[in-house]
């Protein structure tokens, strides 16, 4: 026998209808390219997504078109999720900083129709306007007054003419809820990058468990500063977020330095932020070498590479504000878990509940997860066992765009690439992925325990530990790392730091100090540029 409820299907443009009707005044606020701050509100964003949907209709933008966009977190790009989403055709968000060659070869690959962008990234569409074979229009994303002479530039168009060729009247089509939504690459460390293709259900059933108060915990009263890009994974999902609780929304633009994020944090009074550690690391450094303070932020969302223990404590001990720790993948939403305590933890010591706090967390609801060894075999959740990490549910890829890679399941399962261990709460804790993994005489060592020990250390502003090739255990564990300004600190006074902190035999072989670690186009440290620079450190210097 059925259920006899409604059939309405899950679409991201009722997430705009809903914020219009219910939460209409509720502000966006946005940091502009331009310089300056602009303000509106709900009711004012969705009359411009109808409009901008309207005009591309007109423009012949058909039902699954790309539309790509090279753009920082602003108003412009959130009408832009809805008006490309909300018509039937798919939102292409490419990383801007990307080579303008891979930039060209994604272009390509989604064969995008429309390529909106932010005057910054002027330079990249230059380079690449005639490499791009399938765009019919580039379009800045400002007004007459700001655009760029560009005469070499085909097909230009501005944003602000655009949208007024559109009227407001527009209605939002209906139709299938697993429709193509949007496109994100990942970002292609090993090989090309590949595309995954979230659909309306799937981005909706992901806004409806990241909202959760065990997840992001997310409601009309809050203010949102997304720091994470609306490049990257769909900044999480807060974009549907903020319009599915009603939340004010504010968008840094292009300004990400401590300075401008603090600024903005208050004079906004933002309540939830969230970002990849790298980018925390700048804001926190900001407040210290300043003694600010955080008047309004509660709460912040740390994610996309492992928080330190380290800065947990800083931001909670010295700030007042609580770290929600969490996992994800592109290929995910990208929300899998989320470190929220159960009852019993809050009363864990100081030591223990931040141990605790450093790992990944639980699942939100909908998502399935086990570990298994190298047979395939399920492991235990004992908080010992590790393995590599295995995913399934509602907002997981069941593949790649154009079927690049072939089947990627693995009965069913999308194994995450990540070694993890879970414990007997449910707690996942990652120690690595699994190209970065430390194999030392045939045991695994984990570098991200190794990295959050090292950062524990005060002099400490950035650790990376990786695999150096060793003559006689095969591998050994190397870290790089890069002091604060003015720290005075020596090999053996850091090694020393690690003494019954770990195993001695987990004690890594050599400590290299470095000006600068090597981020990727989405902040995290590219340890294979590492490994290909010191990956010899130990034959040479040491071992001989
Ligand atoms: P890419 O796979 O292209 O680097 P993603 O943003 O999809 O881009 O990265 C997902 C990966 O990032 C995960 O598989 C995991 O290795 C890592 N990651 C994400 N969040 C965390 C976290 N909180 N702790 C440790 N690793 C994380």
């Amino acid at each position: 026998m059925l259920g006899q409820m409604m059939h309405r299907p899950l679409l991201i443009s009722s997430l705009l209808t809903h914020a219009e009707r219910h939460h209409g005044e509720q502000e966006v606020v946005s940091r502009r390219v331009e310089g300056d701050t602009h303000r509106y509100t709900y009711r004012d964003m969705a009359a411009r997504a109808r409009q901008m949907a309207d005009a591309l209709a007109a423009r012949g933008l058909g039902f699954g078109d790309r539309v790509a966009t090279l753009a920082w977190n602003g108003y412009r790009h959130m009408e832009l999720y809805y008006a490309v989403s909300g018509s039937g055709a798919v939102l292409h968000t490419i990383n801007p900083r990307l080579h303008p060659d891979q930039v060209a070869w994604i272009a390509n690959h989604a064969e995008d129709q429309i390529l909106f962008f932010d005057l910054t990234f002027l330079p990249i569409i230059e380079q690449i306007a005639r490499q791009a074979l399938t765009v019919r229009a580039f379009v800045a994303m400002t007004d007459r007054e700001n655009m760029p002479n560009a005469p070499h530039i085909p097909k230009l168009l501005c944003y602000e003419d655009l949208i007024a060729e559109g009227s407001d009247a527009f209605d939002w089509p209906e139709f299938d809820e697993n429709t193509a939504a949007a496109l994100c690459y990942t970002s292609g460390t090993t090989g090309n990058p590949k595309g995954v293709l979230y659909s309306h259900r799937s981005s909706i059933l992901h806004s409806y468990a990241a909202a959760l108060p065990d997840a992001m915990n997310c409601s009309a009263c809050d203010t949102i500063l997304p720091v994470v890009p609306m490049f990257h994974v769909n900044a999480w999902g807060l974009p549907y977020v903020a319009c599915m609780v009603g939340a004010k929304l504010v968008f840094p633009g292009p300004w990400l330095d401590g300075k401008s994020l603090h600024e903005l944090l208050e004079a906004e009074r933002v309540t939830l932020s969230a970002g990849v550690p790298t980018v925390w690391q700048g804001l926190l450094a900001h407040v210290e070498a300043t003694g600010s303070r955080f008047s309004s932020m509660s709460r912040t969302v740390i994610g996309g590479s492992a928080c330190a223990p380290a800065m947990i404590k800083a931001f909670q001990d010295r700030y007042g504000v609580s770290v929600l720790h969490a996992w994800g993948m592109t290929e995910m939403s990208p929300l899998g878990t989320v470190c929220a305590l159960k009852p019993v933890h809050k009363e864990l010591h100081d030591t223990a509940r931040l141990a605790l706090q450093a790992k990944q967390g639980r699942v939100v609801f909908g998502i399935d997860m086990k570990i298994v060894d190298e047979d395939g075999q399920a492991l235990p959740h004992d908080g010992k066992s590790s393995g590599e990490l295995m995913v399934r549910g509602p907002w997981i890829t069941s593949g790649y765009f154009k079927g690049e890679g072939g089947d990627v399941l693995v009965d069913g399962w999308f194994p995450t690439g990540d070694i993890s261990t879970i414990d007997a709460d449910g707690f996942m804790q990652i120690t690595d992925r699994n190209k970065d993994v430390i194999k030392s005489g045939g045991e695994w060592i984990g570098s991200i325990e190794l990295e959050n020990i090292a950062m524990s250390h005060p002099d400490i502003e950035l650790a990376a530990c990786v695999a150096a090739r060793h003559p006689k255990w095969d591998e050994r564990p190397l870290l790089i790392v890069v002091k604060k300004t003015g720290a005075e600190l020596t090999e053996a006074e850091l090694l020393d730091h690690f003494r019954g902190k770990v195993a001695r035999w987990w004690t890594p072989d050599g400590v290299i100090f470095v000006d600068k670690i090597p981020l990727g186009a989405t902040g995290k440290v590219q340890k294979n540029k590492l490994r290909e620079a010191f990956g010899n450190h130990l034959i040479s210097h040491k071992a001989g």
